[in-house]
Protein backbone atom coordinates (compact mmCIF):
# COMPACT_ATOMS: atom_id res chain seq x y z
CA UNK A 1 0.00 0.00 0.00
CA UNK A 2 2.03 3.33 -1.38
CA UNK A 3 1.76 6.24 1.08
CA UNK A 4 3.72 9.77 0.74
CA UNK A 5 6.50 9.26 3.31
CA UNK A 6 8.49 13.07 2.75
CA UNK A 7 8.01 16.07 4.54
CA UNK A 8 4.68 17.03 5.15
CA UNK A 9 5.01 20.29 5.67
CA UNK A 10 5.90 20.76 2.27
CA UNK A 11 2.41 19.90 0.82
CA UNK A 12 1.32 22.48 3.24
CA UNK A 13 3.46 25.18 2.00
CA UNK A 14 2.46 24.07 -1.47
CA UNK A 15 -1.13 24.45 -1.10
CA UNK A 16 0.10 28.08 0.84
CA UNK A 17 -2.08 26.59 3.70
CA UNK A 18 -2.32 24.71 6.65
CA UNK A 19 -3.80 21.52 6.38
CA UNK A 20 -2.94 20.19 9.79
CA UNK A 21 -1.21 16.93 8.56
CA UNK A 22 1.02 17.19 11.61
CA UNK A 23 -1.70 16.93 15.03
CA UNK A 24 -0.45 19.05 17.68
CA UNK A 25 2.70 20.71 15.80
CA UNK A 26 0.54 22.45 13.14
CA UNK A 27 -1.08 24.73 16.60
CA UNK A 28 1.81 26.69 17.38
CA UNK A 29 4.22 29.02 16.07
CA UNK A 30 6.56 25.80 15.11
CA UNK A 31 4.61 25.67 12.21
CA UNK A 32 6.33 26.83 8.40
CA UNK A 33 3.25 28.10 7.39
CA UNK A 34 3.58 31.14 9.82
CA UNK A 35 6.86 32.10 8.91
CA UNK A 36 7.58 30.86 5.29
CA UNK A 37 4.01 31.11 3.70
CA UNK A 38 4.64 30.37 -0.05
CA UNK A 39 5.73 27.44 -2.19
CA UNK A 40 9.01 26.06 -1.54
CA UNK A 41 11.81 25.46 -3.98
CA UNK A 42 13.86 28.04 -5.88
CA UNK A 43 10.50 29.60 -7.69
CA UNK A 44 8.27 29.15 -4.77
CA UNK A 45 8.42 32.97 -3.85
CA UNK A 46 7.30 34.18 -7.51
CA UNK A 47 4.03 35.09 -8.23
CA UNK A 48 1.84 32.65 -9.56
CA UNK A 49 -1.44 33.81 -11.15
CA UNK A 50 -3.40 30.55 -11.68
CA UNK A 51 -4.93 29.46 -14.66
CA UNK A 52 -8.34 27.78 -14.30
CA UNK A 53 -6.32 24.20 -15.19
CA UNK A 54 -3.79 25.53 -11.67
CA UNK A 55 -7.17 26.17 -9.73
CA UNK A 56 -8.54 23.00 -10.39
CA UNK A 57 -5.30 21.47 -9.97
CA UNK A 58 -4.25 23.30 -6.45
CA UNK A 59 -8.16 21.89 -5.38
CA UNK A 60 -7.58 18.66 -6.24
CA UNK A 61 -4.20 18.34 -4.54
CA UNK A 62 -5.45 19.74 -1.77
CA UNK A 63 -8.11 17.38 -0.94
CA UNK A 64 -5.62 14.16 -1.64
CA UNK A 65 -3.15 15.58 0.94
CA UNK A 66 -5.45 16.58 3.60
CA UNK A 67 -6.99 13.08 3.31
CA UNK A 68 -3.79 11.63 2.46
CA UNK A 69 -4.55 9.81 -0.63
CA UNK A 70 -2.31 9.36 -3.36
CA UNK A 71 -3.31 10.03 -7.42
CA UNK A 72 -4.92 6.21 -7.95
CA UNK A 73 -7.04 5.52 -5.14
CA UNK A 74 -8.39 9.19 -5.43
CA UNK A 75 -9.20 8.96 -9.67
CA UNK A 76 -10.85 5.47 -8.56
CA UNK A 77 -12.91 7.67 -6.38
CA UNK A 78 -14.14 10.09 -8.43
CA UNK A 79 -14.75 7.31 -11.27
CA UNK A 80 -17.11 5.48 -8.72
CA UNK A 81 -18.43 8.86 -7.57
CA UNK A 82 -18.85 9.58 -10.98
CA UNK A 83 -20.73 6.44 -11.89
CA UNK A 84 -23.01 6.82 -8.83
CA UNK A 85 -26.46 8.42 -8.65
CA UNK A 86 -25.98 11.85 -7.38
CA UNK A 87 -24.06 14.76 -7.57
CA UNK A 88 -20.64 13.56 -8.10
CA UNK A 89 -18.69 16.19 -6.10
CA UNK A 90 -20.80 15.17 -3.05
CA UNK A 91 -20.22 11.56 -3.20
CA UNK A 92 -16.31 12.08 -4.32
CA UNK A 93 -15.86 13.91 -0.64
CA UNK A 94 -18.59 11.49 1.46
CA UNK A 95 -16.31 8.13 0.38
CA UNK A 96 -13.25 10.32 1.62
CA UNK A 97 -14.87 11.43 4.72
CA UNK A 98 -15.89 7.64 5.11
CA UNK A 99 -12.82 6.13 5.17
CA UNK A 100 -12.03 4.40 8.37
CA UNK A 101 -8.70 6.25 8.85
CA UNK A 102 -10.53 9.34 8.55
CA UNK A 103 -13.12 8.47 10.81
CA UNK A 104 -10.49 7.40 13.58
CA UNK A 105 -8.84 10.85 13.02
CA UNK A 106 -12.69 12.70 13.18
CA UNK A 107 -13.39 10.49 16.74
CA UNK A 108 -10.29 12.23 18.33
CA UNK A 109 -8.42 8.69 18.87
CA UNK A 110 -5.55 10.34 16.84
CA UNK A 111 -3.99 13.92 15.94
CA UNK A 112 -3.60 13.31 12.52
CA UNK A 113 -4.65 10.82 10.12
CA UNK A 114 -1.48 9.65 9.66
CA UNK A 115 -1.39 8.47 13.30
CA UNK A 116 -5.07 7.59 12.44
CA UNK A 117 -3.82 5.00 9.66
CA UNK A 118 -1.10 3.59 11.95
CA UNK A 119 -3.79 2.97 14.79
CA UNK A 120 -6.29 1.54 11.89
CA UNK A 121 -2.72 -0.81 10.56
CA UNK A 122 -1.79 -1.77 14.17
CA UNK A 123 -5.42 -3.98 14.68
CA UNK A 124 -6.48 -1.65 17.14
CA UNK A 125 -9.90 -1.01 15.37
CA UNK A 126 -13.18 -2.88 15.32
CA UNK A 127 -15.96 -2.71 13.05
CA UNK A 128 -19.20 -4.27 13.89
CA UNK A 129 -17.35 -6.79 16.21
CA UNK A 130 -14.50 -7.73 13.27
CA UNK A 131 -11.05 -6.38 13.01
CA UNK A 132 -10.42 -4.42 10.56
CA UNK A 133 -7.05 -3.06 9.59
CA UNK A 134 -7.72 -1.14 5.86
CA UNK A 135 -7.30 2.64 6.22
CA UNK A 136 -9.23 3.18 2.94
CA UNK A 137 -12.34 1.11 4.50
CA UNK A 138 -15.51 2.61 3.71
CA UNK A 139 -17.95 3.07 6.95
CA UNK A 140 -21.63 2.74 6.95
CA UNK A 141 -24.82 4.46 8.61
CA UNK A 142 -24.73 2.08 11.53
CA UNK A 143 -21.58 0.75 11.83
CA UNK A 144 -20.53 0.21 15.05
CA UNK A 145 -16.66 1.22 15.90
CA UNK A 146 -14.92 -0.05 18.72
CA UNK A 147 -10.90 0.62 19.86
CA UNK A 148 -9.33 -2.36 21.51
CA UNK A 149 -5.66 -1.96 22.22
CA UNK A 150 -3.24 -3.05 24.74
CA UNK A 151 -2.69 -0.57 27.48
CA UNK A 152 0.47 1.01 26.35
CA UNK A 153 -1.20 1.95 23.05
CA UNK A 154 -4.43 2.67 25.40
CA UNK A 155 -2.25 5.16 27.30
CA UNK A 156 -1.69 6.96 24.21
CA UNK A 157 -4.50 7.20 23.01
CA UNK A 158 -5.94 8.52 25.91
CA UNK A 159 -3.71 11.63 25.61
CA UNK A 160 -4.87 11.63 22.28
CA UNK A 161 -8.60 12.46 23.41
CA UNK A 162 -7.44 14.69 26.08
CA UNK A 163 -5.14 16.32 23.64
CA UNK A 164 -7.97 16.91 20.86
CA UNK A 165 -10.61 17.47 23.64
CA UNK A 166 -12.14 20.67 22.17
CA UNK A 167 -12.21 19.31 18.64
CA UNK A 168 -16.13 18.16 18.50
CA UNK A 169 -16.75 14.93 16.97
CA UNK A 170 -18.19 15.03 13.75
CA UNK A 171 -22.39 15.54 13.93
CA UNK A 172 -22.79 12.25 11.76
CA UNK A 173 -20.44 10.13 14.15
CA UNK A 174 -21.78 9.29 18.03
CA UNK A 175 -18.98 8.43 20.32
CA UNK A 176 -19.00 6.94 23.96
CA UNK A 177 -15.55 7.84 25.17
CA UNK A 178 -15.53 5.73 28.35
CA UNK A 179 -16.72 2.45 26.03
CA UNK A 180 -14.11 3.77 23.50
CA UNK A 181 -16.69 3.29 20.83
CA UNK A 182 -18.62 5.25 18.06
CA UNK A 183 -21.89 4.42 15.95
CA UNK A 184 -21.83 5.90 12.38
CA UNK A 185 -25.49 8.33 12.27
CA UNK A 186 -25.51 8.76 8.68
CA UNK A 187 -23.27 9.49 6.27
CA UNK A 188 -21.47 12.41 6.39
CA UNK A 189 -22.24 15.58 4.56
CA UNK A 190 -20.46 18.35 2.90
CA UNK A 191 -21.05 20.71 5.83
CA UNK A 192 -19.53 17.82 8.20
CA UNK A 193 -16.00 18.86 6.61
CA UNK A 194 -14.22 21.80 8.26
CA UNK A 195 -11.80 22.36 6.00
CA UNK A 196 -12.94 24.50 2.56
CA UNK A 197 -12.85 22.30 -0.18
CA UNK A 198 -13.73 23.20 -4.07
CA UNK A 199 -15.15 19.61 -5.05
CA UNK A 200 -16.79 21.62 -8.22
CA UNK A 201 -13.33 22.62 -9.28
CA UNK A 202 -12.06 18.93 -9.11
CA UNK A 203 -15.24 17.48 -11.06
CA UNK A 204 -14.65 19.73 -13.66
CA UNK A 205 -10.60 18.54 -13.91
CA UNK A 206 -11.53 14.99 -13.78
CA UNK A 207 -14.36 15.44 -16.13
CA UNK A 208 -11.98 16.70 -19.29
FE1 LIG B 1 1.06 21.95 7.80
FE2 LIG B 1 1.03 21.27 10.33
FE3 LIG B 1 3.38 21.42 9.01
FE4 LIG B 1 1.99 23.61 9.66
S1 LIG B 1 2.93 22.15 11.07
S2 LIG B 1 2.93 23.18 7.70
S3 LIG B 1 -0.15 22.94 9.40
S4 LIG B 1 1.69 19.99 8.64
Amino acid sequence: MARYINAVCRLCRREREKLFLKGTKCSTEKCPITKRSYAPGQHGQSRTKFSNYGLQLRAKQKVKRIYGVLERQFRRYFYIAAKSKGVTGKILLQQLERRLDNVVFRLGLALSRAQARQIVRHNFIYINSKRVNIPSYQVDKDDLIQLKAKEKALNKIKENLEVSKDRAVSSWLEFNAAAFSAKVLRLPEKEDIRQPIQEQLIVELYSK
